[in-house]
């Protein structure tokens, strides 16, 4: 059925799933490119021949200028793409009030049938107070309500609702539960955090993600509004995000800038395209900056959107091989504001621990870093059984890792301690990030699949230790202590 949205792989709270819209099956995450069908600088066809079967284009602009009055897929001569169209309320945002009612704007949607409509809600933007943004949320909510019939009677477009807030994550939580609890609407999207995206205030974007992606039915696919730099897509993605809009790919290309999967550069700053795209494939720095401006902007636009494309495969790839917290991790040391966001997000850590699927189907070993990595669900999900660990002995054995083979049942040092205390004792190894490990356990992922650096920081060795001897005071009077005298690890003896 349209609408329908079917999960297909999960990894943390991100995952890769199936929705159907009247132009077939789309798979999430995806991005939309925002076509502006007034400005011709990149086309339909352009977008597609990069990789792109769907984008999104301004309802109130085609509409207001008459450019499209039936079938939207025919008149834009795209009749395989998904088409998603907005309202007008970025308009909203940038001009103040437009001169549209919502029935009007929902009205026309239904009639000229993209895959994917918006109503017209206030966007929430940089509201000046409290007060201000509540009523952005209660009028969106309204407004919501008042199209009703109309959406009813179009069920073949996924009509999606946004939810407004800003700032404000209690608003935020509000609007949410109202927007989830109306089954009219098969999509949500986040409004409005265009200005919190400019202001690289990327913590508040973490929070206000985490807000309506809690509150929400998991089943319901999450659109974020203007998510369009790749280095914070696969933060969205790992809370849940599930598509994305952005017209930044144009307007960075209009004011020569070049985007990187961590970065946005300066064109004429730039000596050389470390990309493979066919643009930069084909041209230098040079070339573009020597082109008038309508093909500069159309080239850089195309590589623009090449990086977004590449950037959301990427993430997914991570998903699939259950490594998206490797890979946050990694996108976290390209700029200090993405590194806020990667804190940020480990503050939901429980939240990711929770959708985070336990098994998959390929076994790879965890790569562990620093204490971040204490973050991990894996981690998270020892942590928790350790807690509720029930000695069967008095006496515990703790041999420490250093030297020692994985699988450690099978190491020939461990074989030999086992074979003399098994009986006597419980045994467990002592490893960084993992605390200590039960060795009748051990075989099980991800207790022998991992690997940690050689160095280990000091604030890792220390919250290891500190793990260990709570776990040893807590539930031992006897421990016995192997192979630890070279060991960074220093267990207290009891
Ligand atoms: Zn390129």
């Amino acid at each position: 059925m349209i609408g329908d949205f079917e999960v297909k792989d999960e990894d943390l709270a991100g995952r890769i799933g199936i929705l159907e819209t009247k132009h077939g099956k789309i798979e999430t995450p995806v991005f939309f490119p925002v076509i502006n069908a007034l400005k011709s600088e990149i086309g339909i066809n352009d977008i597609i021949d990069i990789g792109f079967n769907n984008f999104i284009t301004n309802a109130y602009i085609l509409k207001k200028n008459n450019l499209v009055t039936t079938d939207i897929h025919e008149e834009l001569k795209s009749q395989k793409s998904v088409i998603m169209t907005d309202s007008g309320a970025y308009q909203i945002l940038e001009y103040g009030e437009i001169e549209i009612s919502n029935k009007e704007i929902v009205e026309y949607q239904s009639k000229i049938k993209p895959d994917i409509a918006v109503i017209l809600d206030i966007p929430t933007g940089e509201a000046e107070n409290e007060l201000e943004a509540k009523y952005t949320v209660e009028e969106t909510i309204k407004r919501a309500t008042e199209v009703e019939d109309i959406i009813t009677s179009s069920s073949d477009i996924i009509w999606t609702h946004p939810i407004q807030g800003g700032k404000y994550l209690d608003l935020l939580k509000y609007s949410a539960q109202k927007a989830n609890n109306n089954d009219k609407y098969k999509m949500l999207a986040l409004g409005s955090p265009t200005v919190i995206m400019q202001n690289y205030d990327y913590t508040s974007l973490i929070d206000m993600i985490y807000t309506v992606r809690s509150n929400i039915s998991r089943g319901k696919p999450l659109h974020l509004f203007g998510g369009g730099v790749p280095h914070i897509i696969p933060f969205a993605i790992a809370l849940g995000v599930d598509s994305f809009d952005s017209a930044s790919y144009i307007l960075y290309a209009r004011d020569n800038r070049y985007i990187t999967r961590n970065r946005t550069l300066r064109l004429d700053k730039m000596e050389y395209f470390s990309c493979s795209c066919p643009v930069c494939s084909k041209y230098s720095p040079k070339d573009l900056l020597e082109m008038d401006n309508k093909n500069r902007t159309r080239l850089l636009a195309i590589h623009n959107l090449y990086k977004i494309l590449e950037e959301i495969r990427e993430t997914k790839i991570a998903i699939k091989e259950g490594r998206l917290f490797e890979y946050l991790q990694e996108k976290a040391y390209s700029h200090p504001s993405v590194y806020s966001a990667f804190l940020r997000i480990l503050k939901y850590h429980d939240y990711l621990e929770k959708y985070d699927p336990r098994v998959k189907g390929e076994v790879r070993g965890i790569l562990l870093y620093d204490s971040n990595s204490f973050y991990r669900p894996e981690i998270i999900r020892h942590d928790k059984f350790m807690m509720q660990f029930k000695p069967k002995h008095n006496l515990a054995v703790i041999i420490c890792y250093d030297n020692l083979n994985v699988p450690f049942i099978y190491d020939d040092y461990i074989k030999d301690i086992a074979y003399e205390y098994e009986n006597d004792a419980d045994i467990f190894i002592a490893v960084p990030f993992y605390g200590l490990i039960p060795l009748s356990i051990s075989e099980s992922y991800p207790l022998s699949q991992f690997e940690i650096p050689t160095e280990i920081d000091d604030l890792t060795l220390k919250l290891t230790e500190n793990k260990i001897n709570e776990f040893i005071e807590k539930k031992y009077k006897q421990i016995k202590i192997f192979n630890c005298e070279k060991s960074k690890l220093h267990i207290m003896s009891v």
